[in-house]
């Protein structure tokens, strides 16, 4: 793309804006959550198959005024694009896998055509258009937020008493003598180096053993462009070595000060403040699977990612970075996991889970729902019959075995249980391989369309 095509490129988005005919979506959660599975069924959903039959509650279908949406042909050059067809080429294989995870900021653009259904536009326009740009992020990147109001002595102190919780004590043990045993006056490279690095193996023996969410620096596990960069030198020192001055205390202050000033705030600017619409995608039955600890770990990440969302007009967020999301859709993903009859349960825990009654309100400026969905449903649901009675039950492909499972994986609490419940009760819910799909075939998905409804039906009329 030339400057020339750049720059026309840039005034047809800024026109688009300005007729409210364009809209950013962000799509995040924590990693596994599901993003990338639910990108490529929301772009395939929206291009390819029988919207007609697949969508059915979205309303601009429903109504028979979609008239289909393509790819954008171009794409700034300098933001990475969301690998779709690399992705779709994964569950095409025999037999079919999951395409692989989001690292990093990635973009793709859709035009959507319609008819309009109202207004001036109805009568006048054969048809109309929305350009979509999805934007995909980790989750991880919002758990940076509540940095701006910690200083680096208050961070280090919030990260021990974390990992002081039964999940991360023995694992953080030995980072923590290694940090006892630091000499404070050595604020070499060399010493930066090695104690970053047993930082960042800690916290990825954190995501994959212990089931954790809150892992801090967000940018330390999925560095996206950053990975290298001198900042992400970044660790939180026992609190008894921040009560004494020394010389790698000043040095991991101010590299916290340029985390601060140089990702978290440039993050916030200028890419979260220009999306207007955000799901948030939560794993909720994975953090079941793994116990109590994980469960209120999720919970307590969860409440800190909401921070990102309530923006009422005197918070700091407003102040420095003025978003303008209108709508949060908080999702349950991979509800084909469960029973059909256990999702409304599911949509409860989420809900018990970001500690907020989500549905039907207002939640500060922005207007928020939750749901439990599937991007791209792995099961059929159906019964079997047990003792002369009838069992729901799902049916899918083990993904640890590669064999195919009937069963009924048991209920979803509606509330995040306690502690005894865990105690008594092994969660075990499912990991299933996705369904094989036929190219151009519709993907089977669970409530994609209410989410589409919610999140672009007021766009689309
Ligand atoms: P990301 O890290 O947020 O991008 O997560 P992914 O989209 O890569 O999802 C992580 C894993 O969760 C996938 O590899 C699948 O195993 C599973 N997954 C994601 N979405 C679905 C879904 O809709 N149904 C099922 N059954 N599994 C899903």
């Amino acid at each position: 793309m030339t400057w020339l095509d750049k720059l026309q490129h840039q005034s047809r988005q800024i026109r688009h804006r300005a007729l409210d005919r364009h809209v950013r979506l962000g799509v995040t959660g924590l990693s596994g959550a599901g993003k990338t599975a639910f990108i490529t069924s929301l772009v395939h959903q929206l291009t390819q198959g029988d919207c007609a039959q697949n969508l059915p509650f979205f309303a601009v279908v429903q109504q028979g005024r979609y008239l289909g949406g393509r790819l954008a042909a171009e794409q700034a050059l300098t933001i990475p694009r969301f690998p779709y067809e690399h992705n779709v080429s994964f569950l095409q294989q025999q037999p079919p896998q999951w395409p692989p995870s989001t690292t990093g900021w990635s973009q793709l653009s859709l035009t959507l055509r319609y008819k309009a259904g109202q207004g001036l536009r109805s009568h006048l326009q054969s048809h109309s258009e929305l350009e979509l740009d999805i934007v995909d992020y980790p989750g991880e990147w919002l758990l940076d937020l509540p940095l701006l109001q910690l200083d680096y002595a208050q961070w280090c102190q919030f990260s021990w008493q974390l990992f002081a919780t039964p999940h991360r004590q023995a694992l953080a043990a030995e980072f923590k003598k290694l940090l006892s045993a630091t000499d404070m006056t050595d604020a070499s490279e060399n010493q930066l180096k090695t104690l970053t690095d047993a930082y960042k193996q800690l916290l990825q023996q954190f995501s994959v053993t212990a089931g954790t969410y809150l892992n801090q620096p967000g940018r330390l596990l999925v560095p996206g462009e950053l990975a290298g960069a001198p900042m992400l030198q970044l660790l939180p020192l026992l609190p008894e070595q921040v009560a004494q001055p020394s010389p790698l205390l000043q040095k991991l202050n101010s590299h916290y000060q340029s985390y601060r000033d140089y990702v978290v705030k440039p993050f916030y600017k200028q890419h979260f403040s220009q999306l207007d619409r955000q799901v948030v995608l939560v794993d909720c039955l994975s953090a079941l699977n793994a116990g109590a600890a994980a469960t209120a770990e999720l919970s307590q990440a969860l409440q800190l990612i909401m921070q990102s969302f309530q923006y009422g007009p005197s918070s700091m967020l407003r102040r420095l970075f003025k978003p303008q999301i209108s709508k949060v859709l908080f999702a349950a993903s991979k509800a084909d996991h469960v029973t059909p009859e256990q999702h409304q349960a599911l949509t409860l825990l989420l809900q018990d889970l970001l500690r907020q009654p989500l549905k039907q309100t207002t939640y500060q400026l922005a207007q928020t729902e939750a749901m439990a969905l599937a991007a791209l449903s792995a099961s059929q649901s159906g019964f079997v019959e047990q003792r002369g009675a009838k069992q729901v039950c799902i049916s899918g492909t083990d993904s640890a075995t590669g064999q195919r499972i009937s069963l009924f994986p048991g209920d979803v609490p509606a509330e995040v249980p306690d502690a005894t419940v865990f105690a008594k009760h092994q969660f075990s819910f499912p990991s299933l391989l996705p369904l094989a799909v036929a190219v151009n075939a519709n993907l089977p998905h669970i409530r994609m369309d209410h989410a589409l409804q919610f999140l672009l039906g007021d766009k689309l009329r």
